[in-house]
């Protein structure tokens, strides 16, 4: 690549910055222009509904890059401003600020925002979502020992404040409404874990249950009204009902878009790019065709923002390059940390492997042949190497055995 060709990055969360630090890593030397709405360097959003929550890490420790480090890098960063233009036959894409970038390769980053259910009151003060650090600076300062917080949506985000929040000393009611919390990624048995966790530890988890209103008084949140006509009283209310990809851009642009199981992504092939050439997509947006299991798979996981951008730098550089990476997750909540690798939208049956009741144990999705399609290794750790080869291996494997402490996973598939 000549020092005059221009790569442009859209979106400033992890994945913009791995992208920066993998061209460089590779020797690119042309131009780098990284576009992001928010005003911030990009940063780590997990800590968000965990350590930053509990006060044990503070913006610096997870933004990814300082200033002079991009800066060494010739970065040319145009934070606070919004693409909101692509148009992919001239290679150019407009900005907010009325100008326009060209680019020789572009990748899209631009991850995902917090989905806003149309719930009366949802506009109130007091009502929170949390995807940017904005969000999470507010949600924290009204976070104090005796008030309370009504969280809406059992998922990942949902438990993971309600968790911070009981170890503040708030009353937190959780109301989801599937049959367990984490359903749709987990399935009932080992959402029923989770919620078995929250209740032990003081959270009012009301199930089965739909918010009809947010309730509100001289334009304040104070609680929710159920759809059962039942109320629940808080002083600040946490909408987390998932998050939905920012595909404005691609789909603008006209390049192929996901539905159904690929839930509206970006599609793209297994070297990450789009259907235009030029065109490459990483992070949560990015429905990418996974060579292992066959089928596009989007998921909105840190692992992915952190290793899809050095396969598609490869690309855009002209090198082959495949995301074969398996799926992967963790959560930390009170005192239950865990890792999820796999995937498995559907499966057979769930085999478990220790001490479920002391959460601590490993517990595997199966597929009707036996194959371990997903494992979930919670408080016992230095596993996920094996549970990631049994998954890697596509063999049927001897469930007893897998259920058997005694039988070292990495045995169990020749
Ligand atoms: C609170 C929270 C906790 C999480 N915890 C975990 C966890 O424990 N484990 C895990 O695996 N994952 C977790 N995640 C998910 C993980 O953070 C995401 O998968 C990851 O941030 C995706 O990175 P990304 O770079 O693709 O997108 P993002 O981080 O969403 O960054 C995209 C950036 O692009 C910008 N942008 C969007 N559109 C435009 C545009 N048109 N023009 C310019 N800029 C634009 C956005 O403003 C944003 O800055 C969590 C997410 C949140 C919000």
């Amino acid at each position: 690549m000549a020092g005059s060709t221009t790569f442009v990055i859209v979106g400033g969360g992890l994945a913009g910055a791995k992208a920066v630090e993998a061209l460089r890593d590779n020797d690119f030397d042309g131009q780098i222009i990284l576009v992001s709405e928010e005003e911030l360097l990009p940063y780590e959003r997990p800590p968000l509904s965990k350590e930053y929550l509990a006060g044990k890490k503070s913006l610096n420790d997870f933004t990814v890059h300082n200033s002079d480090w991009y800066r060494d890098s010739h970065v040319d960063l145009r934070l606070n401003l919004r693409a909101i233009s692509l148009d992919p036959a001239a290679h150019c894409v407009g900005l907010a600020d009325d100008t326009t970038v060209h680019y020789d390769k572009l990748l899209l980053a631009t991850g995902s925002g917090s989905r806003r259910p149309p719930i009366p009151g949802s506009d109130a003060a007091g009502v929170h979502y949390l995807r940017t650090y904005d969000d999470a600076h507010a949600l924290n300062s009204v976070l104090a020992e005796g008030s309370s917080l009504a969280v809406v949506g059992g998922g990942w985000i949902g438990l993971e404040v309600a968790a911070g929040a009981r170890q503040r000393g708030v009353e937190v009611t959780v109301v989801e409404t599937a049959k367990q919390p984490l359903l749709a990624a987990l399935g009932e048995t080992v959402g029923e874990v989770f919620a078995d966790l929250h209740r032990d530890h003081g959270v009012d988890l009301r199930l089965q249950a739909q918010v009809a209103e947010i309730t509100t008084s001289d334009g304040k949140a104070t609680g929710l009204r159920m759809g059962d006509g039942s109320t629940v009283s808080a002083d600040a209310v946490l909408v987390a009902v998932g998050a939905k990809p920012n595909i404005e851009l691609a789909e603008q642009a006209g390049l192929a878009l996901g539905s159904g199981s690929d839930a509206g992504g970006v599609l793209v092939d297994t070297s990450l790019r789009t259907s235009d050439s030029d065109i490459y997509a990483v992070g949560d947006i990015a429905a990418a065709q996974h060579p292992l299991f066959d089928t596009r798979i989007r998921t909105e996981h840190w692992a992915n923002a952190l290793k899809q951008p050095a396969v598609a730098v490869a690309g855009m550089l002209g090198r082959p390059g495949e995301y074969a990476e398996l799926p992967y997750f963790f959560t930390d909540q009170y005192d239950l940390g865990m890792e999820y690798a796999g995937h498995a939208p559907s499966f057979d049956r769930v085999v478990f492997r220790g001490d479920v009741a002391k959460r601590e144990f490993v517990a595997f999705w199966l597929d009707g042949d036996n194959r371990v399609l997903a494992g979930m290794n919670v408080n016992i750790w230095d596993v996920l190497d094996d549970v990631k080869g049994l998954i890697q291996s596509r063999t049927p494997v001897d469930a007893e055995r897998l259920a058997d402490p005694q039988s070292p996973l990495g045995e169990l598939v020749n």
